[in-house]
């Protein structure tokens, strides 16, 4: 092992182990130390190299910029990645999301304190499915209004993936969404390499081997990354606070200061200004619904 401290970032973490890649590129199989802790994919660490045995020892965690929660079956939270900064939420007309899908994720990135791209998918089918694809462009138009940024890509045709690319340049980002919508799709298109950064993950790792399913760092040729972590946020979010919730409806913030009391959660309230704002139709129903749900269902309290 070297005597100095070496700068690494982790690729992809399991139990008790990792692959790490240095600042000069080189993949390290990792062993963690349990006074030290369990670093997670995306985690700047720092280790002790010994480059013969393509191997190191976990040294360090390096503060964290942000860290990615997924929920589990009875929604509590469990970190999977660290210093993520955007969350690429994907939809398509077919599959369809579930009407407060959305909101729910938006409520998630607002709490992870991260930048939303929304995404909609398959627009070469949207002559296909009219219906569906006018709710989501009339829903996506919206949500941009509020200064979320928001595009329309294909995998098959126009518009393709370009403008995708470059909202992914040299950050770090997570494509999440329903199965099918065109996530690895996406990812194929904006990420050819992914195979064969793929396969240098398993040929580091002693068993030479890698799931699929395991949350991977990839690094795209335009510069910046992808956190690859399938299934992730496909069912539930976690449990949260209900000021956590409410703070996660941006277009509540110019509204909260006029209800009648200063901790309004906007139910059952006298005098609240956004049930005021859905009455006038300043406010779509369907974010108040949205919010309505997510406190009865995800609300600690
Ligand atoms: P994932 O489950 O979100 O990773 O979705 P996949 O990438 O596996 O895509 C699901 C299906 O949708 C596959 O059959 C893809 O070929 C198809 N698909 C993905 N993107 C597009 C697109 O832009 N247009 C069309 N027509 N099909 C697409
Ligand atoms: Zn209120």
């Amino acid at each position: 092992m070297t005597a100095e401290l070496i700068p690494a970032k982790v690729i992809t973490s399991y139990g008790s182990h990792g692959v790490v890649r240095t600042e000069s590129g080189i993949l390290l199989e990792c062993r963690y130390r349990r006074k030290i802790g369990r670093p997670f994919c995306g985690d700047n660490i720092l280790i002790r190299a010994n480059y013969t045995a393509a191997e190191a020892s976990l040294e360090k965690i390096l503060p964290r910029k942000s860290s990615f929660y997924r929920g589990d079956a009875q929604l509590h939270k469990h970190a999977v990645a660290a210093n993520l900064e955007q969350i690429v939420i994907v939809v398509s007309p077919w599959p369809e999301p579930p009407v407060h899908l959305i909101d729910r994720y938006l409520v998630a990135v607002e709490y992870l304190q991260l930048r939303a791209l929304l995404v909609l998918n398959k627009a070469d089918l949207f002559d296909k499915y009219p219906t569906a694809s006018a709710q989501l462009q009339s829903q996506l138009g919206y949500l941009q209004s509020l200064g979320y940024p928001t595009l329309e890509t294909a995998c098959k045709g126009a518009p393709g993936t370009t403008q995708l690319e470059h909202q992914l340049q040299d950050k770090c980002s997570i494509l999440v969404g329903l199965s099918g919508v065109g996530k690895s799709s996406l990812i194929n298109s904006i990420l050819p390499e992914k195979e064969i950064q793929t396969r240098a993950v398993s040929e580091a790792t002693r068993k030479g081997t890698h799931t699929t399913t395991a949350t991977t760092l990839y690094s795209l040729p335009v510069g910046g990354e992808i956190i690859d972590s399938p299934g992730v946020w496909e069912f539930g979010l976690w449990q949260m606070p209900g000021v956590d919730i409410e703070r996660g409806f941006i277009d509540f913030d110019e509204l909260r200061d006029n209800c009648r009391f200063s901790n309004c959660l906007h139910s059952h309230e006298p005098s609240c200004a956004v049930k005021q704002a859905v009455e006038a139709a300043q406010l779509p129903t369907s974010r108040y619904e949205s919010y309505l749900q997510m406190l009865e269902l995800f609300s600690t309290e």
